[in-house]
């Protein structure tokens, strides 16, 4: 799956620059960002649609997907109760 992008570095959390750490640094920046999204926040049976996923909050064991669905509701009832109001 992965290309192998050594010119395209994921972002580290929170430090800007990775120092010339030839062992891990290296091993971080031999992966593109999908499969560095995929190590850092794991993969998995998403526990909205049960199937192996790419999680997008880890927390909650959720798939990208499955947490905007999530979010819908709360959005659509803001709206709903906005509407109501005359
Ligand atoms: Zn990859
Ligand atoms: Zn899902």
């Amino acid at each position: 799956m992965c290309a192998l992008r050594t010119d395209d570095p994921p972002p580290g959390p929170g430090d800007g620059r990775v120092p010339q750490l030839r062992s891990s640094a290296l091993l971080a920046q031999a992966i593109c960002q999908a499969c560095w999204r995929q190590e850092r926040n794991g993969r998995g049976i998403c526990s909205g649609c049960n199937r192996l996923k790419v999680f997008a909050v880890k927390a909650e064991r959720l798939c990208k997907h499955c947490h905007q669905d999530r979010l819908a509701p709360k959005l659509l009832r803001r709206d709903a109760m906005s509407f109501t109001s005359p």
